[in-house]
C-alpha cells in the first residue's frame, strides 16, 4: 500500500501496489506512476535524497529572490 496526495482532489490516497504502472529510476531521483483510485488519472510522484535536495535548493533561491 501507498499513501499518495492526489494533485487533482487534493486529498491523501491509499492505493494498493497494484497499481503502480511504472518505476523508473533517473540520475536525480525515482520517478513512480501510480493509478489514482480516487480521481482514476495517473500520477507520477517523484522521490529521492537528490530530487529532496534539489527541492530544498531551488526553494532557498526562491525565498532569496522574491523579498517577504
Ligand atoms: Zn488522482
Amino acid at each position: 500500500m501507498l499513501l499518495i496526495a492526489c494533485p487533482v482532489t487534493g486529498a491523501d490516497v491509499l492505493v494498493s501496489a497494484d497499481r503502480i504502472r511504472s518505476v523508473t529510476n533517473h540520475p536525480t531521483h525515482i520517478a513512480v506512476t501510480v493509478a489514482c483510485c480516487a480521481c482514476g488519472q495517473t500520477h507520477v510522484h517523484r522521490t529521492g535524497r537528490r530530487w529532496a535536495a534539489a527541492g530544498a535548493a531551488a526553494a532557498r533561491r526562491a525565498e532569496e529572490l522574491v523579498p517577504a
